[in-house]
């Protein structure tokens, strides 16, 4: 349709004396400490407020949703539950508002805690997405009994619609994949008007990505 369905929440970093850093160079440094802990709940934070006040300047019927990238670091606390419940009461924001992203090798570090996260935060009406889907290391059975509400599928894909026709096939599969299992599927990464006219072919509902932002 054309019409906005959501964000999705990207860290950047302001450095005083490099400038604007892209989070490939300071992720993987703070997922190796628990610094990515603090910087998940700071952007869990920013992303509920922005979304509370944005959700107050819009007319009420238009409905959004912002998305949370959580770390497999974060999916295993035990506590993430009470937090994310306690963000979104914090900032008045319905929890439909808020979606949460991780990765098929987040899920997989600790599938148990995860399963158990992801139960957990399905009641509290928190919806998730399997992030980079098709790039990770994991268990299409596991996954398929996940109470997820949509997959994404990664930018590498997309970005070798137009390119390469094995690529292609794989698109179009998940995109298959996700709708025999009642799963909504989001492109990343879309950069080009054929990318979307190839995504659109492939009936993916959604998509994310600089052609749009
Ligand atoms: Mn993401």
């Amino acid at each position: 349709t054309g019409l906005l369905a959501g964000f999705e929440a990207l860290v950047r970093w302001q450095h005083p004396e490099l400038g604007l850093l892209s989070p490939l160079e300071f992720i993987p440094v703070a997922e190796q400490s628990n610094l990515i802990i603090a910087l998940t709940q700071a952007v869990l934070q920013e992303a509920c407020s922005q979304a509370r006040l944005w959700k107050s300047q819009f007319p009420p019927d238009f409905h959004f949703s912002i998305s949370v990238n959580v770390p497999a670091k974060y999916l295993t606390k035990p506590d993430l539950v009470q937090e994310i419940s306690a963000s979104i009461a914090e900032h008045d924001l319905p929890a439909e508002y808020l979606r949460l992203e991780m990765t098929e090798s987040g899920i997989m570090e600790d599938p148990e805690s995860a399963s158990t996260a992801l139960a957990h935060l399905s009641e509290l009406g928190v919806k998730t997405h399997i992030d980079d889907f098709g790039t990770g290391y994991s268990s299409l059975n596991y996954l398929a009994n996940l109470p997820v509400h949509a997959l994404k599928i990664d930018r590498d894909f997309v970005s070798q619609l137009d390119l390469d026709e094995r690529k292609s096939m794989i698109v179009r599969s998940v995109v298959a994949l996700a709708h025999n299992l009642g799963l909504k599927v989001i492109a990343e990464g879309v950069e080009t008007p054929r990318q979307l006219d190839y995504l659109k072919a492939l009936k993916c509902q959604y998509g994310q990505g600089y052609l749009f932002s």
